[in-house]
């Protein structure tokens, strides 16, 4: 397994790997590991001749009263655990080596990028759309892996290859949940015992309005809003949002939900922002 740090360095020995006719499989990360992240892995190795993984805290899609500084970043135990995995190549870049002095030129997905997290988080998916287009270019890969974990991250990165006629195919993974069925997370590390048991009311709250329109057959948006609102209003000290949006546009669904839609969380657990999201379909 490989190490690389530099962009320039990766992007030449990438190109060898092009002549050599070896596909690619790219897994963007911010580290600190989980079996989320091994998911996104085991099916890139599954997939491709040679998987990539980069491993960097994108300091541009986090705002200035985010958890940048004590983002978790357990870089010998990730190297172990992608070396375990059969990883071939590591790119853990510097800040200053993405993002240089004179670093002028972001990428703006409108509309998608300003609702649900969006709006919570300024700029947030200006930066990720940034890293992950700039993450695009040096690793040149065949195919990418993002989670449904983030699931409006996941969208906004098909927007971009569509729009931006990127030769690189979008493979979306279900979320990684513990038995519990709270959402594995990097952010979970900040929660207390108390804070995980708490968490668990947005994985439930998921579960019951999925339960409602599929077997219930509740259809308006307003009845699941509030079954929801019950069961995570006494744990958490604040919701960000709860949305029913279509699950291919995220259009908001205002009324009834007549078609396959997502239902999306986002919350705080004690400091923690925690997110988390359902795709449901009404029979
Ligand atoms: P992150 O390191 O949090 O930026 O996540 C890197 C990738 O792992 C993203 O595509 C995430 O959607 C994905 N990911 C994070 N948590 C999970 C999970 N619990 N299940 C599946 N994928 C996940």
């Amino acid at each position: 397994m490989k190490i690389f740090s530099n962009p320039q360095t990766i992007q030449k020995s990438i190109k060898n790997l092009k002549l050599k006719k070896q596909t690619i499989g790219f897994v963007p990360t911010m580290g600190a590991l989980h079996q989320g992240h091994i998911s996104l892995i085991r099916r890139a190795k599954k997939e491709n001749d040679i998987v990539v993984v980069s491993i960097f805290v994108n300091p541009a899609q986090f705002g200035p009263k985010e958890d940048l500084k004590s983002y978790p970043k357990p870089f010998v135990k990730d190297v172990k655990l992608c070396k375990k995995e059969g990883v071939d190549i590591i790119f853990a870049p510097k800040p200053e080596s993405m993002y240089p002095k004179n670093y002028l030129t972001y990428i703006n997905v409108e509309k998608l990028s300003g609702t649900m997290c969006g709006k919570a988080r300024p700029g947030h998916f200006r930066g990720v759309a940034t890293v992950v287009t700039k993450l695009f270019n040096i690793v040149q890969p065949d195919k990418a892996y993002f989670g449904l974990k983030d699931y409006q991250q996941s969208v906004i990165i098909k927007k971009i290859t569509e729009d931006l006629n990127y030769p690189v195919k979008i493979i979306t993974c279900p979320t990684i949940r513990e038995k519990s069925g709270l959402a594995l997370s990097s952010r979970n590390a900040y929660l207390s015992k108390e804070e995980l048991n708490k968490a668990l009311s947005i994985s439930d709250s998921l579960k019951k309005a999925k339960e409602l329109i599929e077997n219930k057959k509740i259809k308006p948006v307003k009845n699941i809003v509030l079954e929801i609102k019950k069961i995570i209003k006494p744990v958490t000290d604040k919701i960000d949002y709860i949305e029913i949006r279509d699950a291919e546009t995220l259009v908001e669904i205002k009324d009834n939900i007549d078609r396959k839609v997502v239902i999306a969380i986002a919350a705080y657990v004690g400091k923690t922002r925690l997110i988390d999201n359902i795709v449901v379909k009404p029979r």
